[in-house]
């Protein structure tokens, strides 16, 4: 699948002037009329350019949001008005999904193909999921045993303004996936993308006012996550922040958010298992694994990156793994044949290529990959380490790149406790055939989502969220609407 000379046209368009930042429903340039450049991972070039907000931008963003809230011009709408117009930015996704997509793998290296057929059907779906959840937001009557004559009940009200921080490896997806929850609440929101992977999340910004959501109610500021993100969690105006990004900076902003104890959902890192019991169905496992860590090169949370495989299909398993690996296509996603893309940046790549290095001076074995490619891009090999141990720093870290660990185990016995000594728990796979061994498996599993032989499949009506330092709270399903809200309780006296 490639792009069509059309949108490839329409994004010429679109990038030929810098975009601005959207304010209060304005297109602004910033107060101090920064440009940050947009720079196409596959190619190095930079594709396009953005105004990125500086902290007085992100207080009239605030301001902005606080407004709309307090007017009520977006929470006062009727559900069914809310919900039309949610639908609407679904159907305008749709409609501009080869440009959306086209942005996706110029600016974030995604193959042009998954982005299309992934990530756009999933950014519409998610407004889509949440418009209908707009009409079914609601408390509940309670009867007391307090004597006397009173009638108590609750109510599920909007959590106020909220700031949204994306990360840069599926930017429109991530802020469909935190916008459609917040907006069906009756939130009044500020978005900020990474400043690596903007375009996307401004491109949306142009559908979210032709859909008609008023002004003020979402305010779109790119920028750096010191300074436009930080502001968003400093501000006593926000009332909860919800963010997708590494656990470090997680950690960070549950340390600036204790002076004013603004509420957090925290969707941070991983570190996978992946459980391939002896009987497991590989012709399907193989793809299934290997789809789980080199999807987006590995750019993913839940990437599947520590494999556990039971001593009687462990030859056979890695042998079907390193031959899948060896035949993946690295490339600049808008050709047809490419079936992985370049890491995000220079830097991304160096710190991948060094958790390789380590984790073979720390006693791991090359099995296939590990190698840049000769070329322009920051493109690395399909990699996978074995004899990885479980001190090895590419068992315990989170590498964010197409680099599958391989845990020798002895016996099966043993594997729970082996998959679960992480600090993560975002989510694992479990490959059997037999359905008592993978439904006792995933209940053992400390971790917020399992899949059972199958890797990555999201959807927005499954809640999504770590244990342990993967995170705080659920996105997606009824959960991931109860985030933006808050319950009042009311007594009144008959
Ligand atoms: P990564 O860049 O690896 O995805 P980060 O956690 O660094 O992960 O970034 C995720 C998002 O958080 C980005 O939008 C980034 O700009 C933002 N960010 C980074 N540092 C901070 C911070 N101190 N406060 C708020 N947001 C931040």
């Amino acid at each position: 699948m490639t792009p069509t000379s059309t949108a490839l046209k329409q994004i010429q368009t679109f990038l030929a002037t810098e975009k601005k930042m959207l304010l209060n429903g304005q297109w602004c340039a910033g107060q101090k009329g920064e440009i940050l450049p947009a720079i196409n991972p596959a190619t190095e070039d930079i594709i396009g350019r953005f105004y990125a907000g500086g902290t007085g931008d992100v207080q009239v963003a605030i301001d902005a949001a606080h407004n709309s809230f307090h007017d009520k011009r977006w929470r006062n709408k009727t559900p069914a008005e809310k919900a039309r117009i949610l639908w609407r930015l679904a159907d305008l996704i749709e409609e501009h999904g080869d440009r959306l997509a086209l942005l996706e793998t110029l600016d974030g290296g995604k193959p042009y193909q998954a982005a299309r057929q992934g990530e756009i059907p999933m950014a519409a779906e998610s407004f889509r999921y949440y418009a209908g959840w707009c009409t079914k937001i609601s408390g509940r009557t309670s009867d007391i045993s307090i004597p006397g004559d009173f009638h108590c009940y609750s109510r599920r009200e909007p959590v106020g303004v909220v700031g949204l921080i994306t990360p840069w490896n599926g930017p429109l997806v991530m802020a469909a996936w935190k916008l459609a929850p917040a907006l069906a609440a009756g939130c009044s929101v500020i978005l900020k993308p990474s400043e690596v992977t903007s375009l996307s999340t401004l491109y949306l910004a142009e559908l979210i006012v032709e859909a008609g959501i008023p002004d003020g109610v979402v305010n779109i500021v790119p920028g750096p996550g010191a300074t436009v993100g930080a502001t968003l969690v400093n501000s006593p105006l926000v009332h909860k922040v919800s963010f997708t990004g590494s656990t470090q900076t997680g950690k960070s902003l549950v340390q600036a958010a204790m002076g004013n104890l603004k509420k957090l959902t925290l969707e941070l890192g991983g570190k996978s298992p992946v459980i391939v019991y002896k009987d497991a169905d590989l012709a399907k496992a193989i793809p299934g694994i290997a789809g789980g860590i080199f999807g987006n090169a590995g750019q993913v949370c839940v990437a599947g990156s520590r494999l556990f495989a039971a001593p009687e299909i462990y030859d056979d398993l890695l042998s079907g793994l390193i031959d899948y690996a060896q035949n993946i296509t690295v490339g600049d996603g808008v050709n047809p044949e490419t079936t992985m893309g370049p890491l995000i940046s220079e830097a991304h790549r160096a710190r991948v290529a060094g958790y390789v290095a380590k984790g073979l001076a720390q006693g791991a074995t090359l099995a296939t990959g590990g190698t840049a490619l000769d070329r322009k891009g920051y493109f690395m090999t399909p990699t996978i380490l074995t004899d990885v141990t479980p001190g090895n720093c590419v068992a315990a870290e989170e590498i964010f790149g197409p680099v599958l660990s391989v845990m020798k185990i002895d016996h099966m016995d043993h594997v729970i406790a082996a998959a679960n000594a992480t600090d993560f728990g975002l989510a694992g796979s479990v490959w059997t055939r037999d359905i008592s061994t993978a439904h006792k498996t995933v209940a053992d599993i400390r971790a917020g989502l399992m899949w059972i032989n199958c890797h990555g499949i999201p959807d927005m009506a499954i809640p999504f969220g770590g244990y342990n330092q993967s995170g705080w709270g659920r996105e997606g399903g009824p959960e991931g609407i109860e985030y933006y809200t808050e319950l009042k309780s009311v007594v009144t006296a008959l």
